[in-house]
């Protein structure tokens, strides 16, 4: 079996395997043979036992050939200029652009400049196919679509059929394999990177230690070909992915120091990072609770007056009180793994660049429920969350 494939195996059990087949029995309908097909590979998965270090929060980190082959085609959409007017591309992104270039009017190309340039609703389906191509969804088409990517507007059969099919006909074609092969030992530098900078900080130990057992496989995917310091946290059944571009560094940077923070494992932002995209997925446990939470202090959120990107890219009060509390756990890591004084600071500047203002408080409490020894789990934080708000409340009517 390919790497990818044994690592895949990790953590199925049969209890999963059987619900999937239940909801496969219910809802294969048209896609009986795809369906059995997909299955026998779930049971390939389940085959492999589960140990009690497969429980253990632990992050792989690796080149995800998903991923990696959808960034190259996100490199043919207008998605690939993104955040470039003041920081420089990877030195990996020019190879990779002059292999796809070529391929401009492929089919699949074609189809994710039609479907809109962003790269997170390309890395959800990517989250949906099978690690090693030809590339098919994990489960049946109607699941897949029931909890990812129902919201998208695409045509449910059109993107059934097409999308699996000419992912990997791209990939053969603008022969990427070997662009991998020529390229294999950056990309393990890069991996090797990642190991560096998640371990320097602690990042497995400390989510968790805040969090508690993670419920799925995480893995930190770097993409060095995307924009400089995007990240995105595409999930399904099993496992959870911080996908993350290369690192910020700005295009007035001294060449012979570009090269330095290139280094995905040179500053806390990989660390910081993975502490926020996995925080996504971890949050999850609780999502009823952040729900109830959110229509509870809905007038709160109105009152806000939110800056900068922060209400474009989070629309609704709900997204936007789940990045509030994601971003406190983020600067609570900072504050006991990097300093104090910089977590305080990273509070003070979004707080103030977004108007997120009730961020202090959140994090004021998160951090004491943490000086008192305590695992503040998913439903600790809406919890902690909700008290904060209520504090924040009774602040702003003293103030009127
Ligand atoms: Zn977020």
């Amino acid at each position: 079996m390919p790497q990818a494939d044994r690592r895949w195996n990790k953590g199925w059990t049969r209890r999963d395997v059987l619900r999937c087949m239940g909801g496969a029995a219910l809802g294969a309908l048209g896609a009986a043979a795809a369906g059995r097909e997909i299955l026998s590979g779930l049971w390939r998965w389940a085959e492999a036992a589960e140990s009690p270090e497969d429980r253990k929060s632990t992050i792989d980190v690796q080149a995800e050939e998903r991923f990696r082959v959808t960034a190259a085609c996100l490199l043919l959409t207008p998605y690939r200029d993104e955040n470039l007017t003041h920081h420089r591309p990877h030195p990996m992104r020019a190879a990779a652009l002059e292999a796809v270039e070529p391929f401009e009017d492929h089919p699949c190309a074609k189809l994710f400049r039609e479907w809109g340039a962003f790269g997170s609703k390309f890395y959800t389906l990517a989250a949906w196919l099978t690690p090693s191509p030809p590339f098919r969804w994990l489960l049946p088409f109607c699941e897949v679509t029931g909890r990812t990517i129902s919201a998208y507007e695409v045509e449910k059969f059109d993107l059934e059929a097409r999308y699996p099919t000419l992912l990997t006909s791209f990939r053969e074609e603008a022969r990427l394999p070997e662009l991998w092969a020529s390229t294999q030992a950056e990309w393990e530098e890069v991996c090797e990177q990642c190991r560096r900078g998640l371990e320097r900080y602690d990042v497995e130990g400390w989510m968790e230690s805040f969090w508690g057992p993670a419920p799925k496989r995480l893995v930190l995917v770097p993409n060095p070909t995307d924009p400089p310091s995007f990240g995105f946290a595409p999930s399904n059944p099993r496992e959870a992915f911080c996908i993350i571009g290369p690192p910020a560094v700005p295009r007035s940077a001294p060449e012979e120091l570009a090269a330095k923070q290139f280094d995905y494992g040179s500053t806390p932002s990989t660390a910081s990072l993975a502490v926020h995209e996995f925080g996504h997925t971890l949050i999850d446990a609780a999502a009823d609770e952040l729900s109830k939470a959110a229509k509870e202090t809905e007038d709160i959120g109105k009152r806000l007056e939110l800056k900068d990107w922060f209400p474009r890219m989070y629309p609704d009060w709900r997204s936007q009180l789940c990045e509030m509390i994601l971003r406190a756990v983020q600067c609570v890591w900072r504050a006991e793994t990097v300093s104090r004084e910089s977590a305080d600071e990273v509070i003070e500047a979004e707080t103030q660049r977004f108007g997120i203002e009730p961020l202090p408080l959140i994090y004021q409490l998160f951090r004491e429920e943490r000086q008192a020894g305590k695992t503040v789990g998913p439903s600790g934080c809406v919890k902690l969350a909700r008290r904060a708000l209520t504090q924040f409340s009774k602040q702003c009517s003293a103030d009127d």
